[in-house]
């Protein structure tokens, strides 16, 4: 259930394994959702919480909207803040874990998607701001991230188009890539080995007998099945209320455009740190994500949501991106209040299985994510220790 990086990642690794795969989505194309124009980057050396982020007042402001959901997910992630290292703990061994399939699966499959590996830019404004910046990476580097301080100097010679910034923070093994394009190109794999896809088709009601999940209801009949996995990302509530577990997935709006450049555009892909927006050269186009919302499944963006992103980029690259050809988006990030994915049996049905909480990073976690839930389908143990990540029961 769901055609997005997390559903299209898990099937692929059940058809591998040997199972009859069929996946279910109400788009009319797979990766549609939040996995359609995301930042693009795999940054497995950036796994901090977002606890740590700064990002209570977001939440506190939109406390004040009439939504018990977004209370009781933002009473349980400010709950959070002595967590950090668990957290960052679960974070890092999914994130390298993913990182290393990740690599794999490109290796077996050959799929293209625009990817780039020549590392990943953490940029800074100012020089307080990037000290900050190295001393919480401190925790990387000691876990073994190959990150290294560029000043001002230093990032001019790593990316001389690049103004603005005082330095950054170069992940030489982080990466980045069209994360859609990943998604239909697996999605064709999937094909290949029998997959079938059912597009366009709502799923609306699971049917239970006793402890299993029978039968999905959706738009275009049912479907029986022996084992389903959800990957539904950040469903409406009453579907994910019906499911047996305790889902709190809060959709955390954010905002992205494709911008054609006018010549030739940043070599790496980066995230200003200071502004909180990421960008990702995809061939003659600039990605460009950024915002947090916490306003629930609220569709459509206006310009307004889109500025701050474009002066962020253009005042790092001035004149080098052709904003008024943007093509723009606005998707919901699946986000649980530890803000890592849940995976597992959840407590009720024994063949309902989870994939679901990918939040921010759900493209650097998509491979380990649908490795892990194949294993997990198949009665095997997953390639990681998934303290910090399993469904809860409460
Ligand atoms: C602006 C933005 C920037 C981001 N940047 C990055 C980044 O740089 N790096 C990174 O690692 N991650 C990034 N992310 C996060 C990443 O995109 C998500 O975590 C990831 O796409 C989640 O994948 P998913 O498969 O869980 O969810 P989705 O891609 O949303 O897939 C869920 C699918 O379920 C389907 N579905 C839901 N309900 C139903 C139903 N009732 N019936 C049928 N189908 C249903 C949906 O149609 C959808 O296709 C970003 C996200 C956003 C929004």
């Amino acid at each position: 259930m769901g055609a997005g990086l997390a559903g299209v990642t898990t099937a692929w690794y059940l058809a591998k394994d040997g199972h009859e795969v069929v996946v279910v989505d109400r788009e009319p194309q797979v990766a549609a959702a939040a996995s359609f124009a995301n930042g693009g980057i795999v940054a497995a050396s950036r796994g901090y919480p977002w606890p740590a982020e700064g990002l209570f007042g977001a939440i506190a402001a939109s406390l004040a909207r009439l939504d018990p959901e977004l209370w009781s997910w933002g009473l349980e992630h400010l709950a959070l803040r002595g967590s950090y290292a668990r957290i960052l703990d679960a974070k890092v061994r999914l994130l390298r874990y993913s990182q290393a399939r990740l690599h794999e699966l490109v290796a077996e499959t050959g799929v293209q998607y625009k990817r780039l590996t020549n590392g990943v830019l953490y940029l800074y404004r100012d020089e307080r701001s990037l000290e900050r910046g190295w001393q919480r990476a401190g925790v990387m580097r000691a876990m073994g991230f190959p990150l290294e301080l560029l000043d001002a100097a230093g990032l001019k010679a790593k990316e001389p188009g690049m103004a603005g910034a005082a330095g950054a923070i170069y992940a030489r093994g982080d990466e980045a890539g069209d994360s859609a394009l990943f998604c239909r190109a697996l999605a064709e794999k999937c094909r290949g080995l029998g997959v079938s896809f059912y597009l366009d088709c709502e799923i609306r009601e699971p049917v239970f007998v006793d402890v299993s999940l029978r039968e999905i209801v959706t738009s275009k009949g049912r479907i029986r099945g022996d084992a389903f996995v959800c990957a539904l990302g950040a469903m409406e509530r009453p579907l994910r209320e019906k499911l047996g577990a305790r889902l709190p997935v809060y959709p955390v709006k954010g905002y992205s455009a494709t911008v054609p450049l006018k010549g030739p555009g940043p070599a790496h892909a980066a995230i200003d740190e200071s502004r909180r927006v990421a960008y990702c050269p995809l061939g003659n186009e600039l990605r460009i994500t950024g915002g947090s919302q916490f306003i629930g499944h609220v569709r459509g963006h206006a310009p307004a949501d889109l500025r701050p992103l474009f002066d962020a980029v253009e005042s790092l690259f001035p004149g080098v991106a052709d904003f008024s050809r943007a093509r723009t988006w606005d998707c919901r990030r699946p986000m649980t209040p530890e803000t890592t994915p849940r995976f597992g049996a959840g407590p009720t049905y024994a063949n309902l299985w989870f994939n679901v909480g990918h939040g921010h990073m759900g493209w650097a976690m998509a491979a380990g994510g649908g490795r892990i839930t194949a294993d997990l389908v198949g009665g095997r143990a997953p390639g990681i220790d998934l303290e910090g990540l399993r469904i809860r029961r409460n």
